[in-house]
């Protein structure tokens, strides 16, 4: 059994990880490229959302490079990520590919978890509860350890002296990932890329704009799909901030064990004043970190959907409100296979010369730069 999976932003790095310290064998689906997206939207419906689009894209390049199993979480939510893995493995199956689909529904509660347990204990030849619970805990831990880098990059990358150095770093470390093999080798080698950026030289009291990105969480840890939207802001000199990450989605769910540390409630209980109950995906995430970029001083909000995004068209219509309420500037950045990389990049540089320009009145009474 050869195992491929969605590839989902950095996630690979840890199921990677995962399905190695099991002795499972996996076939990691190469990074999300224009081939991609190509496959993907050709073989799936007209009108579903970007992700699914792209695990297709994935699972055939996957299979491609030898996969015959494909492993796939879903869910049973309000928006289409609960018919994911059904639609697709019909949708594979008709294109004649002879895989067979691991799928688990929920690990949002004990039941879930168990069966869960059942999959990989049976994928990795019976290795028993105290190994599969160990190789999840440090899964978990991996999945933050990978997150915490990228937002290091995202805070040096504005300040460097020397621009160019923060890019040149992530296409190395990404180069690197793929190559070490378990744990181990992951934790180290994102040990060294910390004290790397750590070593870079940069401006210390640059007093930069700060911006917090939400939105669909697909999109939000895609960087094929967001079109590099951090590497953008932190090149124009912003500090940007992912709010929502695959080590939250985890931790989220799985919240009802105690010992596990998550944001939710905090989260919901911001949002509450304008969206009281989950619609799905992140949508109310997306109204509660909005609220909570707004009372840690952010100047702006990018908000980030792909095109038919359910979750995030509702929350799409309540963000005005708080735009207006809270007197902070949001930009929704909608996405699809078609969207053009100049006009994307071309209005993000118009709100971040807006937000220069109220950080301005604000400091000096003035539009300095524009006057
Ligand atoms: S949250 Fe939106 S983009 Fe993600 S699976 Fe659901 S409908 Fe699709």
């Amino acid at each position: 059994m050869k195992i491929t999976f969605p590839h989902m932003g950095n996630t690979y790095i840890t199921i990677k990880a995962i399905l190695e310290e099991l002795d499972i064998d996996v076939v990691c689906p190469p990074k999300c490229s224009k081939k991609t997206m190509e496959l993907g939207t050709k073989y799936s419906p007209e009108f579903v959302c970007m992700p699914f689009k792209l695990n297709i894209g994935n699972y055939i390049e996957g299979i491609e490079k030898g996969a015959d199993t494909i492993f796939m979480l879903t869910g049973c939510g309000p928006c289409r990520f609960g018919i994911f893995s059904s639609l697709q493995k019909e949708i594979m199956l008709d294109l004649g590919y002879k895989i067979d689909f691991i799928t688990s529904d929920r690990f949002s509660n004990i039941e879930g978890l168990k069966e869960f347990y059942n999959l990989l204990n049976k994928a990795s030849g019976k290795k028993g509860v105290f190994k599969i619970l160990n190789t999840l805990k440090k899964g978990l831990k991996l999945l933050d350890e990978v997150d915490e880098l990228n937002d290091l990059m995202n805070k040096v990358r504005p300040r460097e002296i020397k621009k160019g150095e923060v890019d040149h770093l992530a296409i190395e470390f990404e180069n690197e990932i793929i190559t070490v093999q378990g744990f181990k080798a992951s934790f180290a080698l994102i040990d060294e890329y910390n004290q790397k950026l750590k070593s870079i030289e940069i401006d210390k009291d640059k007093d930069v704009i700060k911006i917090g990105i939400v939105g669909e969480i697909y999109t939000l840890i895609e960087n094929y799909l967001n079109l590099n939207v951090e590497k953008k802001l932190g090149n124009m000199g912003v500090e940007s901030h992912r709010s929502t990450t695959t080590s939250k989605f985890v931790r989220d769910t799985l919240d009802f064990i105690p010992l596990i540390r998550s944001d939710k409630k905090q989260v919901y209980k911001a949002a509450s004043p304008y969206l009281a109950t989950p619609v799905g995906g992140h949508g109310i995430h997306t109204i509660g970190n909005t609220l909570l970029y707004k009372e840690q001083g952010y100047d702006g909000i990018i908000h980030i959907l792909p095109f038919t995004c359910m979750p995030e068209i509702v929350a799409r219509s309540i963000l005005p409100t708080i735009e207006r309420e809270k007197d902070i500037p949001i930009l929704t950045l909608v996405i699809d296979e078609m969207t053009g990389e100049g006009g994307y990049e071309t209005r993000i540089e118009a709100f971040v010369d807006l937000l220069n320009k109220r950080r301005e009145v604000k400091d000096y009474g003035k539009a300095i730069s524009w006057n």
